[in-house]
């Protein structure tokens, strides 16, 4: 009999007890406990923690763990509250959420390529106001974050007929799509693109990066779609841009706090979009089989999936 794996969340014990069963269901031959039904001796018997933002605290009664499996693709926070002792971390990393999140970078891309937010605005004012056409092709789409979701998202948007430029910390050659990196290429991208996307990790060098300096750099009238994270954007500063007309549009997904308050001057500006943190859902099924056939793979093999660079942040 394998020694339990405990699933250590911040869930209320409903939800956590959904994905209990749902992570059982994948992993019969597995005992999932969940921590707060564990009792002191199984905690030090667990060989492996399945997470989903958890009290670091909780993960610390968990001495003889192996390695901890996210639920979640984003890690920033869990790597922050564990620190660098921790044990190696695995994030999800799950087609069909790079599937659902590029479906969402195109339906936004779109939502902008077509003038909507102008629309919305002509409406109100019962206004008929129409704009000219542009092809797909004449509008560059910039991605910035070339991963397991921004390389989804560059394929959909060149099958569409956009034109796509991405933009990741190292090299990358991506079949037909333009791809740039350092100094260089981010001055490029900030040039070029139409519609900017954001699809990086937050991390030490990502945080505060689109500031007044980065987004003066942007192509005068250009959009931003957020779909990453919320303090990869200074905040006053993207107000500041749009306020001034230099920019034209934000859809922003994610925000330094979620829910975002309700005194946020985002949620009534005539510029912004605001979504509530729904571009990329976790689908608790494809997730927990992802979960499943790496932790069969390292009780097999011994060979953990690839972990999470602590330095790095992602
Ligand atoms: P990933 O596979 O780790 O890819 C991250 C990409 O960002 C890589 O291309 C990486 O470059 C690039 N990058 C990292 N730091 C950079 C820097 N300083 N400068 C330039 N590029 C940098 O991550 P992913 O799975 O695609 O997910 C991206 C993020 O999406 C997650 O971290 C999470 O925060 C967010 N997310 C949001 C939602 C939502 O619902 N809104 C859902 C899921 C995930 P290299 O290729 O060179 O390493």
């Amino acid at each position: 009999m394998p020694k339990p794996l405990a699933l250590v969340t911040r869930m209320d014990a409903a939800t956590e007890a959904v994905w209990k069963d749902t992570l059982a269901d994948a992993l019969p031959e597995e005992t999932i406990l969940s921590f707060r039904d564990m009792s002191a001796e199984q905690r030090l018997q667990a060989e492996l923690a399945i997470v989903a933002n958890p009290d670091p605290a909780h993960v610390a009664e968990l001495p003889n763990i192996n390695w901890i499996h996210s639920l979640w693709a984003g890690v920033e926070r869990l790597v922050a509250e564990l620190g660098p002792d921790a044990a190696p971390i695995v994030r999800l990393v799950d087609p069909e959420l790079a599937r659902v999140m590029a479906e969402a970078v195109l339906a936004w891309t779109y939502y902008l390529h077509r003038d909507m937010p102008a629309y919305r605005l002509s409406q109100k004012k019962a206004e008929w106001a129409p704009r000219d056409y542009r092809h797909p092709r004449d509008v560059t789409v910039g991605l910035l974050g070339l991963g397991e979701l921004g390389k989804a998202a560059a394929d959909r948007l060149k099958g569409a007929g956009f034109n796509t430029i991405g933009w990741s910390r190292s090299p990358k050659v991506l079949g037909d799509i333009e791809t740039v990196s350092g100094e260089g290429g981010f001055e490029h991208i900030l040039g070029a693109a139409d519609i900017l996307v954001c699809l990086m990790p937050l991390t030490a060098e990502t945080r505060g990066m689109l500031d007044a300096r980065r987004l003066s750099q942007m192509k005068p009238g250009a959009a931003i779609i957020n779909f990453a994270r919320g303090p990869i954007i200074v905040d006053t500063d993207l107000i500041a841009a749009l306020d001034a007309g230099r920019l034209s549009h934000a859809v922003l997904d994610v925000f330094a706090q979620e829910p975002l308050p309700a005194t946020s001057p985002f949620w009534a500006h005539p510029s912004v979009t605001v979504l509530p943190h729904i571009s990329g859902p976790t689908d608790r099924f494809t997730a927990a089989g992802i979960v499943a056939a790496n932790i069969r793979q390292w009780r097999q093999t011994g060979k953990m999936p690839k972990t999470v660079d602590i330095k790095a942040g992602y």
